[in-house]
């Protein structure tokens, strides 16, 4: 059973004109069987769309219509035919059929309904995916988020970055703090890692000068949101001899470009999904932390201290005051206290209190942090030990700060945070293929 009998074309592909008398083949799932007596159609669907196979009773081999007539729903068949330009059917054409290979016969009932006619519980969609994937919003949400993934690293490949992966069994917390899943190493004990972070910064040491990571992270974060997960996938770049302002250009460049190439290359998904897509106008604004936290004051309600950090409240307040301003969904904030940034955001020289550490947000949450990083050995063990950690456990990272690091600076931006905002998805769960969460640890 190789390819070449199984399948010719996709079912997005088939143009009656083009191929006149010659046989195709498409072979997918059976969406939907309508046996009105003397005509029967079977819908065969594949990940690109639909073909409709009509067979009529008297000019077709009997035993052939009855294959087609007791065809089981979802059942994975190959169909071999002759395209006939039809303007009612899907994609514009129908299949006189051959044959019909039945591959592999469907139970039933289905776990769950397929024709997107009942809206199933998000729960009962992930504990059957491979089911809820053939629902065409649930494949486009996948194209999509594919075709993220493809700009992000064509863009930064384009802009002088290099792909490279981090270990994710490591020895020491990124950042401290108890988000941790510890784990056996041999007998050793060892951790999920929570962040590239400190690698991608010994890469700068190593002079590979620009780098970037698509990989997953872990965070053992207790609290079960719409917009967290347990293990996430995030984007990361770091690039020496710059500072946190030329990174953010980057990643404003970089969002826009992704916005670009989603609505050029997965229009069809758009459609499917209902989502019309603008794209963000760059540069996005620069708020700075002292502007937020008088945005927030100013709205009454909660009053913030400055040092504090933004909770969801404020982020959703300052996010409703730009979108009015500017009628844009993205913005930074910068210029943060040192105190609630991470041990490696550079403080301003002229003025250490405030750091140069920086947000990317979307008007409904956070998409990205970053910072220029502290690339100056003695100024960064005074900041790990003044959140409180032991630079003994650092040192693999601080060795690289000793012999030669370049200024630097990155961010890390969550891919599904990403993809959730542009499609205004409001549950994280739902652009992850199998998430996992404080209860959801199968499949
Ligand atoms: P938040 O405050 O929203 O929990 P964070 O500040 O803890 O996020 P960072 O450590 O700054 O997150 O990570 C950088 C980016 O990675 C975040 O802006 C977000 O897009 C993504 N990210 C971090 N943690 C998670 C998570 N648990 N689930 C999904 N995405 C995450
Ligand atoms: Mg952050």
């Amino acid at each position: 059973m190789s390819l070449a009998d199984l399948r010719t074309h996709y079912t997005a592909a088939i143009n009656p004109e083009e191929i006149g008398d010659e046989k195709v083949t498409i072979a997918g799932w059976v969406h939907e069987v309508r046996d009105l007596g003397g005509i029967c159609f079977v819908v065969v669907r594949d990940r690109t769309g639909r073909g409709q196979v009509t067979l009529v009773k008297k000019k077709i081999d009997k035993e052939l219509f009855d294959t087609a007539r007791k065809l089981v729903r979802e059942s994975v068949v190959s169909v071999t035919g002759t395209a006939k330009p039809e303007g009612k059917a899907p994609n514009g054409y129908e299949i006189i059929p051959d044959e019909i290979k039945l591959l592999n016969e469907s139970q039933s009932p289905l776990p769950m309904d397929t024709t997107g006619k009942v809206e199933a519980e998000l729960d009962t969609r992930l504990d059957s995916r491979f089911i809820d994937l053939r629902r065409e919003q649930t494949t486009a949400v996948f194209n999509i988020r594919h075709e993220v993934l493809r700009a992000v690293r064509d863009f930064l490949t384009d802009s002088g970055f290099l792909e490279t992966s981090s270990p994710k069994v490591v020895a020491t917390a990124t950042e401290g703090g108890t988000s941790l899943f510890p784990i056996t190493y041999f007998d050793r004990e060892a951790f999920l890692n929570q962040s590239p972070q400190l690698f991608k910064q010994i890469l700068m040491s190593g002079g590979l000068d620009r780098v970037f990571e698509i990989g997953p992270i872990f965070r053992a974060e207790e609290h079960d949101t719409r917009r967290h997960l347990n293990e996430a996938t995030s984007i990361d770049i770091e690039a020496s001899f710059c500072d946190h302002f030329d990174v953010m250009v980057i990643l404003e460049d970089m969002v826009a470009y992704v916005y670009e190439q989603v609505i050029e290359n997965a229009s069809a998904s758009l459609e499917a999904l209902g989502v019309e897509l603008q794209v963000p106008k760059t540069p996005f604004m620069r708020l700075t932390y002292d502007d937020a936290i008088e945005v927030v004051n100013s709205k009454g309600g909660d009053m913030l201290a400055w040092g504090d950090d933004l909770g969801t409240a404020a982020e959703h307040t300052i996010g409703e005051h730009v979108f009015k301003e500017t009628g844009e969904s993205h913005y930074f904030i910068i210029d943060w206290p040192t105190e609630i940034k991470p041990f490696y955001a550079m403080p301003y020289e002229d003025n250490p209190l405030l750091s140069k550490g920086f947000d990317m947000m979307h008007r409904t949450m956070e998409l990205s942090s970053g910072a220029q990083r502290i690339h100056i050995p003695e100024l960064l063990v005074s900041r790990i030990e003044s959140q409180g950690l032991d630079p003994e456990g650092f040192e693999f990272y601080l060795k690289a700060f000793r012999y030669g690091m370049p200024p630097h600076a990155g961010w890390g931006i969550g891919c599904e945070r990403l993809v959730m905002t542009m499609l205004g998805v409001d549950n994280i769960r739902d652009v992850v293929l199998f998430p996992r969460d404080r209860r959801r640890l199968s499949p």
